[in-house]
């Protein structure tokens, strides 16, 4: 074993994107030592990305908003499968997140009498999504960050060390959880990781340890997620012992760049339907009209004319389709494209220039202007974007306790943000990411303090040689790659998987398909592991892949079991060969853990793969949070048996 840094703190928090430096703020608040651990540069999660904004019921543009209409959006939108408790914090606390931001320092943009300003989002009844432009994630990191500089200057007055409690590990990856072997299952001990750049191993001991890595995006072919989004908090999850709840929900944005080639599937945000800007197919007919789906019907407005009303007067007129829930618009793109009315490109088109003066889209989407300016030379103020689906954001994740964030069956682990599942149910509606990531992340680092203060210094659970020797090993295996069968390239095995799960389990999944990709994955699993790299430790990004693979092919096995199962289309699911949603299924959370334990078995049995899943009955929602919707809309979803109960 070659000589591995080991230092000690309270609470680990593995990400530092929202949720994890929401986490890691608190935790630190609540008076314990706090380590942050990140793939990139502190300040460059992918939460940066985030274009359209926080939602939250502050009521600032439409009086009428509270949090039991967020509540029910946020349900129909994940069309039910919600976890109920989860969904009713988020809507409850959200508005507190985003003042208490505000007064870190967040400078959101404003209405005309000076509050904070929010915009139209599809499936939010309300304006709700406060903003910054079209660069509110930007914001949202700039102020945690400015705040855990706060955090750090305090005690350097208090103990002469910026970093006494509260200390970023940028440019390191987290390969696995630990625990100590004691006790049934055991409780979490800390982490094992490498610097990226030197190469160099390192320990973090910790009772606590709070996942906050984001997203999957990096295993699709097709996808608006950054470099980090390798599914490795959902997987370093899974090989501690926890389980990941319906990760067939995969969010496909409707609105991806197209073209040119290098930059497919870019986001292109949502607030420009929000805004104002309408879908058209190569007709030129604004197609959404087609597509309200029966359970929305009374919501949406029928007619252009309508619809159009509806941007300055929405008290007498109903929504324009094009804002939709996002399952609905990707699907409708799909179908336009398939049935030949798409553009040149294989998308469909995007309109404001016909909607709004060129100095108002660029004042309120200076993003998208940019972007479409400098990476396709299309000027938005003038012609029409051409967007198409592209693979956004994963609901499935670690299933945890909606108080506490903590990962059902792991003491000692907690998870917030994209990495956990539940909060979103079968699709996310847009802006309710920002604010889990405040809401949960705060949570986590709550509980995960007050879980590591209460178990205290003497029954705090040790890191062994043995687990740090095996981690080792198991990071170091690609410079010496298993003997038999040629040596695979990292990248070759990455493009194969994405091009297997874009094709097979993308936005439109067919029973045989996945059976396919379930075959294509247990393949790769074996090519994975002689997955070989050249050179040394010092910044070898071959090497990093070669990691990140296990997390990837592991999810990936997750995503395509759970939708093979699932015998229905809802939300973020479309299944060709059952294409209505069942009332049925809408009880049934799909739960994966490890099939086995060991880091790789020995042999594996290609019909199991390395994922187990189990079907589980959904907790049944409270009575008074159910009275908040109609009988006529539970109708749709609910099942009679539960409908008479
Ligand atoms: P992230 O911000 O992704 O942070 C993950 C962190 O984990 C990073 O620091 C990463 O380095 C670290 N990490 C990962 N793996 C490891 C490891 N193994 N070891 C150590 N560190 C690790 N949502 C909205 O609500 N509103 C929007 O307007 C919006 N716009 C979006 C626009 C785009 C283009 C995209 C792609 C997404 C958008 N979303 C939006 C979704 C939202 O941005 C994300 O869901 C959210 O930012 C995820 O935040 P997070 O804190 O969970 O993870």
């Amino acid at each position: 074993m070659t000589r591995v840094d080991r230092q000690s703190w309270d609470v680990v928090v593995v990400g530092a994107g929202g949720a994890g430096l929401r986490a890691a703020i608190e935790a630190r608040e609540q008076g314990l030592r706090c380590a942050v651990v990140c793939k990139s540069l502190f300040g460059k999660a992918h939460t940066v990305m985030a274009e359209g904004g926080i939602a939250a019921c502050m009521g600032n543009v439409n009086a009428h908003d509270n949090w039991q209409v967020h509540y029910r959006d946020t349900l129909r939108g994940g069309k039910f499968l919600n976890n109920w408790r989860m969904a009713e914090l988020l809507a409850r606390e959200a508005p507190q997140r985003v003042w208490e931001l505000e007064t870190w320092g967040a400078v959101f943009d404003r209405t005309p009498d000076g509050r904070i300003s929010q915009r139209n989002f599809g499936g939010h009844e309300y304006p709700r999504l406060a903003h910054v432009g079209d660069r509110t994630g930007l914001e949202l990191i700039r102020t945690l960050q400015q705040k855990v500089v706060a955090l750090q200057q305090e005690d350097r007055r208090e103990f002469g060390d910026y970093e006494a409690r509260l200390k970023v590990f940028q440019e390191c990856t987290v390969t696995r959880v630990l625990k100590n072997r004691s006790g049934p299952g055991g409780r979490v001990s800390g982490v094992f990781g490498y610097e990226r750049e030197s190469g160099r191993f390192f320990v973090l001991e910790a009772p606590a340890v709070v996942l906050a890595t984001g997203g999957i995006g990096k295993s699709f072919k097709v996808t608006s997620n950054s470099w980090e989004y390798t599914g490795d908090g959902h997987a370093l999850a899974l090989l501690a012992g926890a389980r990941l709840v319906n990760m067939e929900f995969v969010q496909f944005h409707p609105t991806g760049m197209v073209w040119p080639p290098s930059v497919k599937g870019i986001l292109v945000t949502e607030s420009v339907r929000g805004d104002g800007g309408v879908l058209r197919n190569s007709d030129g007919k604004r197609f959404m009209f087609d597509y309200v789906p029966e359970v929305f019907k009374d919501k949406y407005a029928e007619t252009e004319a309508e619809g159009d009303r509806w941007y300055t007067d929405p008290d007498h007129n109903r929504r324009p389709p094009e804002l939709l829930p996002r399952d609905e618009v990707a699907r409708a793109i799909n179908a336009e494209v398939k049935a030949g009315r798409g553009s040149p490109h294989g998308g469909v088109f995007l309109d404001v220039s016909t909607r709004m003066p060129a100095e108002v889209i660029r004042r309120k989407l200076p993003s998208m202007h940019h972007q479409f300016k400098e990476l396709a030379d299309v000027d938005i103020t003038a012609e029409a974007m051409e967007v198409g689906p592209t693979c956004h954001y994963v609901m499935g994740g670690v299933e945890v306790e909606p108080d506490t964030a903590a990962a059902v069956g792991v003491p000692g682990l907690f998870a917030a943000g994209e990495v956990a599942g539940g909060l979103h149910g079968s699709n996310r509606l847009g802006g309710n990411s920002l604010s889990d990531l405040l809401v949960f992340g705060r949570r986590a680092g709550l509980y995960a303090a007050r879980y590591a203060a209460e178990l205290g210094p003497a029954a705090r659970p040790e890191v062994s040689d043995a687990d740090i020797a095996s981690a080792e090993a198991e990071a170091l295996r690609p410079f010496g790659a298993e003997g038999t069968g040629a040596a695979e390239n990292p990248y070759t095995l990455h493009q194969e998987l994405q091009q297997s799960m874009n094709d097979l389990v993308g936005i439109i999944r067919r029973a045989p398909e996945m059976e396919e990709a379930l075959h294509r994955l247990s393949v790769l699993r074996a090519r994975a592991r002689r997955a070989a790299v050249e050179g040394h430790r010092q910044f070898n990004p071959g090497w990093h892949l070669a990691l990140d693979l296990r997390n990837m092919l592991l999810v990936s096995e997750c995503v395509a079991r759970a939708a093979l199962e699932r015998a229905e289309s809802r939300g973020g699911h479309t299944r060709d060969d059952h294409p209505g949603m069942d009332r049925r299924w809408r009880r049934v959370n799909l739960v994966c853990r490890l099939a086995d334990d060991s880091a790789e078995p020995a042999v594996e049995d290609p019909a199991l793969g390395r994922i187990r899943l189990e079907r589980q009955d959904a907790p049944p929602m409270r009575p008074d949070l159910l009275e908040l919707f109609e009988k006529d809309e539970l109708k749709k979803y609910l099942t009679d048996e539960e409908l008479t109960r």
